[in-house]
């Protein structure tokens, strides 16, 4: 530990120096007694208070709640490196912590370690040849240095304030460009990890290549991320939206598909919101552009449902449209305390052939009543860009490169617990699975589904086994990242 760390901790007699096995619990200074494991030395803090473990014990999801033993503010690799050696030895578990927005417990953890990856949070370097930066930077930070230089990377989330280690792990799927550019996990270069031995190791599709696959999607199974090499590409200075607004619920898919599959536009989604007693469907479309050369929108929206005439258009900066759903979620934050509220998220990948037939089932099968304010549902088109992610699961592969990924980011009335309404949509979303699945959908882990061991196998298909040994050998202790409850 630090010894600016260990004064402040000392000061509040919350700094943890070590680890008793008697009685299996984190010690202070303050409050050891008998035998304990000191912990090493630190650059950076481990929390012991009830501040800091309880701002780790609760996700977005506000469905779970977990409190862990400690909590990990790193001041370096190092630091990350010697507590998981020091848990591996003690057999106590250790996740990584984003900024905690999965939604079903995925990054909680009781009584073991939580690691806070955004206190490792430098751009080392943005240039043409790419970006380099430590895992708990977050999206927003690295747009806005990559930008600087005229340059972005080439797919965001809807939200950005997410660390690129955190969505990382998951896949990273984009409403404004992915059905041309795919997920965020098809533009790594390389990615620096702490396996579950406590080795760093430095892996890509040449180097450790095992460790790679298994860690892009891989939901902190085999390894924390701790920092990364990301593709950058030229960035245009604005994007024009045209929005597209549909009576009814699934007329917008089918302008979708036409310009997914058609592929001039660098993104499109659909977003629909309760408005009654139905659904009102909006089709996003975006176009970068630069001022003085706007994009030709007669051109680009030709055969569509609609006349391109029917759409509105927005011309916002760059750094502004990738920031919008901030904006939006801050709104929200201030309008109905949206962090507290229980988010039950449904999250699954359709291929393009039964996409169409889910969502009519689902959107008839779900009432707009039942959905708060707040509430809205997604269709976010990805293309497969063929870089092979075995722990990222997609849906059954069809004719077309293209998947859709479906949410329903639904969420209660009234911030607070409310077991009753968790309990409902968790049976819900169990249903819809079954369908996607029938359908030969796959879970996005992001949202909130009981999972049981034998439903992750299933998941995982027949990238199992080697995810499987992948999991023996960097993480032999099984220590990392249960939240999920896969191995
Ligand atoms: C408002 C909102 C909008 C969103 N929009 C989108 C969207 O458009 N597209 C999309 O794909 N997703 C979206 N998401 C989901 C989001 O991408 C995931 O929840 C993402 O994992 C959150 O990042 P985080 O930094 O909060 O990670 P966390 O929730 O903290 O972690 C996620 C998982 O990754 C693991 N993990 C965290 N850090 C590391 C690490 N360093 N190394 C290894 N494993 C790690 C955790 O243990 C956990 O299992 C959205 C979420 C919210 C709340």
């Amino acid at each position: 530990m630090s010894r600016r760390a260990l004064v402040r901790g000392a000061a509040l007699g919350v700094a943890a120096v070590g680890f008793s096995a008697t009685t299996g619990a984190w010690v202070t200074e303050a409050a050891a007694a008998g035998p304990f494991d000191r912990v090493p030395r630190l650059d950076g803090e481990l929390r012991l208070d009830a501040g800091s473990r309880a701002a780790d014990s609760v996700d977005q999801g506000r469905i779970v709640a977990r409190t862990p033993g400690a909590v990990l503010r790193p001041g370096s690799v190092d630091d990350v490196a010697r507590m998981v050696r020091f848990c591996a030895d003690r057999g106590i578990g250790v996740s990584a912590r984003g900024r905690g927005h999965t939604t079903h417990g995925q990054s909680l953890n009781e009584n073991g370690l939580v690691v806070e990856v955004r206190g490792l949070g430098r751009i080392h370097r943005v240039g043409p040849r790419g970006a380099d930066v430590d895992g708990g930077v977050l999206w927003t930070e690295l747009m806005t240095a990559a930008f600087a230089r005229g340059l972005t990377p080439p797919v965001f989330t809807g939200y950005t304030d997410l660390t690129v280690a955190g969505t990382l792990a998951v896949g990273g799927a984009s409403p404004g460009a992915g059905s041309t550019r795919g997920l965020q996990i098809d533009h790594v270069q390389e990615l620096e990890v702490v396996t579950g031995r406590g080795e760093v190791l430095v892996c890509s599709d040449r180097r450790h290549a095992d460790l790679f696959r298994a860690t892009l999607g891989g939901l902190g199974q085999c390894g924390i991320i701790v920092r990364a090499r990301l593709d950058l590409v030229p960035a245009q200075p604005s994007v024009r939206t045209y929005r597209f607004t549909y009576p009814t619920g699934d007329a917008a898919v089918g302008d979708l598909r036409t310009l997914t599959e058609r592929g001039e536009v660098l993104g499109a989604y659909v977003l629909w919101a309760p408005a009654g007693t139905s659904f009102v469907g909006q089709l996003l479309v975006s176009v970068p552009f630069t001022p003085g050369a706007p994009p030709d929108g007669r051109h680009l929206l030709r055969g569509l449902s609609q006349p391109p005439s029917a759409a509105a258009v927005t011309d916002l900066s760059h750094p502004d449209w990738v920031t919008q759903v901030n904006r939006q979620v801050a709104q929200l934050e201030a309008a109905l305390d949206y962090g507290r509220l229980v988010k039950p998220w449904f999250d699954v990948w359709l291929n393009s052939s039964t996409v169409d037939r889910f969502l009519q089932d689902v959107l008839t099968g779900l009432s707009p009543h039942d959905l708060a304010p707040g509430s809205t549902l997604l269709l976010i088109p990805a293309k497969r860009t063929g870089v092979d992610h075995p722990a990222f699961r997609g849906p059954r592969a069809d004719a077309t490169p293209w998947m859709y990924l479906f949410d329903i980011l639904d969420n209660s009335a009234a911030p607070g617990p409310d077991p009753a309404f968790a309990a409902d949509r968790l049976r819900r979303n169990a249903e819809l699975y079954r369908k996607a699945r029938a359908a030969g959908g796959s879970r996005y882990p992001i949202g909130a589904l009981e999972f049981t061991k034998a439903d992750w196998i299933a998941h995982y298909g027949d990238a199992w086994p080697a995810f499987q040994r992948a999991k023996n050998r960097f993480d032999p202790r099984n220590i990392l990242n249960p939240g999920p409850g896969i191995f």
